[in-house]
Formats: C-alpha cells, structure tokens, sequence
C-alpha cells in the first residue's frame, strides 16, 4: 500500500482541476484494503474512492480526506468449474497483465465467456480483450474513459449498450461492515446512469473486480444512429464485435475530446427526463424530445447549443464545438473559472427555456 501526502487532484482528474488531497492510498494488493479503511477510521477523516477520474472534479481548496484508488489492474478469464476469484490467492499473479495473453482461455470462443477484470483496470484494456475474440456484449462501450471498477458505478453506456446488459457480478470490500463480498446483478439496481453505487449504496462498497459474460456474435441491427449513419457514409461491412469497436471509436474521436490531450470530463450537463405531460409542452415549443429506452428526454446539449454557446471560451473553459454538453478545459487554472462558465451556461439555459441543468461529474 502506498500513501502519498499533498497530492494535487488536478494531477487525478481528467477534468485537472483541484488543489491537493491530504492523502492518496493506492490500493495495489488485496491485502492492503482493509487497513486503508483502517487508516481513514484512525485518522477519522473523510474519504473518496477515485478511479481514473473521468467522472470527477475536484475544487481548488483540495480535499482534507483520504483519496482511495484500486490501482490493481488484470483481465481473466472465470474457467468453467474452477472458481478463481479476485478474492483469491494473488490477483496480481492470476490475473493477466494488460497485452498478456496469461487468463485467457479459448482465442475462438464457441460459447459465452465470462471474464473478471480487477478495478484499476483502464475500462477500453476491457473492451480490447473482448472484442479482438470475436466476443459482442460492450464493443459500442470502446473508448469510454476510466476504469473497470468505475463502470457499474454509474452503469456506464454509449450508443445503444450498457454494462448492464453484460455484468453478472462484482467482488467488493463492505467498507461500513468490514468484509469482503460478492454482489450479484440483482443486486445493484441497474437503470440509466445508476445503480446503488451511485445512489442508495453511495460510499459503502469499494469495487474489487467486475465480471461480465459475453457471447461470440454480434450486435443486432438496427444499430445507434449514429453508427447507422456512419455505416452508410462509409459503406462498412464489418460489424463484427471488433468492427463496431472501430466505428466508434472514430465516431467518438470526432465528437469527443481525448482527455489525454484534452482536459475534460466528458458529458458536463445531465439530459432532462420529462414525464409526458411536460414531452408535449416542449414538443409544442419546437423543442426536439427523445423517446428513448430510458425515458423522454432533451438533450442539455441541443438547449446550450440554441443558446449561442456552442464552441464559445467561458472563462477559459470551452463548450466543445462537437458536443454541446462537454466542457473542455481549455486554459482555465481554478475550479471557480469552471463554476463561473457552469453558471453563466445554467443561466443562458435557463432564461431562454426555464430549464435548470444539472451537473453530471461527481464532485470530490
Ligand atoms: C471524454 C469523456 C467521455 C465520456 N463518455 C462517456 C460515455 O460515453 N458514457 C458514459 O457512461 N460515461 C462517459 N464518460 C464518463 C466516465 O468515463 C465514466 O463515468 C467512467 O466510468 C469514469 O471512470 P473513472 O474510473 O474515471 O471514475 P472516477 O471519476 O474516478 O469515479 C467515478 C465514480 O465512481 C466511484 N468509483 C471509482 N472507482 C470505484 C471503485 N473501485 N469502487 C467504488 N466506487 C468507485 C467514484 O467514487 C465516483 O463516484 C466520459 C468521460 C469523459 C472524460
């Protein structure tokens, strides 16, 4: 277990932004879990599990607590009958290490496999290992920044798939009862963006590992529209698994900044759920409303975009000109350049249409 003092979050955040965390704890074994959390109860201080921050901002003051990272990163194979678990023995040892080829069983599955990632895992290493065997379940989920432990969390999803059509289960430390467990599917209460992780459960579960089953095969048409559309621009045939992965992953180097050049973290704005009533009121004003699987919705982007601020610098922060609701951190230097541009957005949004936006990174 390592612990670091004074780390500066703007260094943990894709978003980099932040002053400095009082300490970070990298979880590298099993067995340094449980005294981490033993340190936060010692040091009675408050404490924050962080991935990749992808999902996360942190403010300039910085954080008085305990930053946690699962930094155990390996993907493999569950082999029928044998019950290897990351609660076993040495993840470290029986887990593959990322370009390894060590955990993985059959290159040509003829049936479902269900892998195990460890949490530390960067989630598009899951992705890679998956699609590259000819395996469909989350290939339309390439490219998503951060990490395997971060996924279930808010049940991650892009272009018509999300984890939870795949995941069985994951192994996690019950940091309120100090003990170490399974929790299957059923009990994460998956829907859009959530799961207990993020909502009743929030703080109480840190996330070993993940394991998923997907099968040999491919999506089913029709796809996302966006991959339609693509498929059609550029006559692509493939859409094997791995064809998909390719598709999207141009379509998202289009539309989305790479937070390895480009400061982000990613959708800034949740979309607005509206019940019917409230669908046909905006319908009536012109306003475009989606019938998604997950509800009616407006896209934040469409409303910031009619604002007049697409592509425009609030206070060095960017409203990518790709995708209204990114915000992109272009030379801002504190968290409250950030809040100014988050506020003057709202604002604009809210005159024009008297909808108030709701900000969708957590904030550390
Ligand atoms: C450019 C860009 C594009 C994006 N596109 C998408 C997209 O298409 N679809 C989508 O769903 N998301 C998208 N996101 C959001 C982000 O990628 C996901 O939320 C991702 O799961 C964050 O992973 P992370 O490891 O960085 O999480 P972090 O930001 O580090 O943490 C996110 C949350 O998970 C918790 N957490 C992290 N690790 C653990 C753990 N081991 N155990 C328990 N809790 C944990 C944290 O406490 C926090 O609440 C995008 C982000 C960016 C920057």
């Amino acid at each position: 277990m390592k612990i670091r003092e004074n780390v500066p979050l703007s260094e943990l955040t894709t978003m980099r932004l932040g002053g400095p965390a009082k300490y970070v704890i990298d979880i590298e074994k099993l067995d340094d879990i449980t005294p981490a959390f033993d340190f936060v109860a010692e040091k009675n201080l408050p404490f924050y599990i962080l991935g990749g921050g992808a999902n996360t901002i942190a403010k300039d003051d910085g954080f008085g607590g305990v930053i946690i990272r699962n930094t155990m990163t390996g993907i493999r194979d569950v082999v029928p009958g044998e019950r290897v678990t990351a609660l076993e023995g040495d993840p470290q040892l029986s887990f593959a290490k990322m370009g390894e080829d060590k955990g993985r069983q059959d290159p040509l599955p003829s049936g479902p496999v269900q892998i195990t990632a460890l949490g530390g895992t960067d989630w598009d290493a899951v992705v890679a290992y998956t699609t590259e065997r000819g395996l469909t379940g989350i290939e339309a989920l390439s490219k998503i920044p951060g990490t395997a432990g971060a996924a279930p969390v808010q049940n991650i999803g892009a272009y018509g798939q999300e984890l939870a059509d795949t995941f069985l289960s994951a192994e996690v430390y019950d940091i309120k009862n100090k003990s170490f467990k399974t929790l299957q599917k059923s009990d994460f209460g998956f829907s859009y963006r959530r799961s207990i992780l993020n909502s009743t459960k929030k703080g109480q579960y840190f996330v070993i590992s993940i394991t998923l089953e997907l099968k040999p095969g491919t999506m089913s048409r029709p796809f996302y529209n966006s991959i339609e559309r693509y498929i059609d621009e550029h006559h692509c045939t493939d859409f094997s698994p791995a064809g998909i992965r390719n598709i999207v992953s141009i379509i998202r180097s289009d539309k989305l900044p790479d937070p390895a050049k480009k400061a982000s973290a990613g959708s800034f704005f949740k979309n607005i759920y509206l019940t019917k009533d409230e669908a046909e009121a905006a319908e009536a004003k012109n306003i475009p409303v989606y019938h998604g699987h997950d509800g009616l919705k407006i896209n934040s982007g469409w409303l910031i975009e009619q604002c007049g601020l697409k592509g425009k610098l609030l206070h060095g922060i960017r409203v990518c000109d790709a995708a209204a609701l990114v915000l992109i951190n272009e030379s801002a230097t504190s968290y409250n350049d950030l809040a100014a541009a988050r506020t003057e957005i709202i604002k604009s949004v809210h005159d024009k249409f008297g909808y108030q936006l709701e900000q969708e990174p957590n904030e550390i």
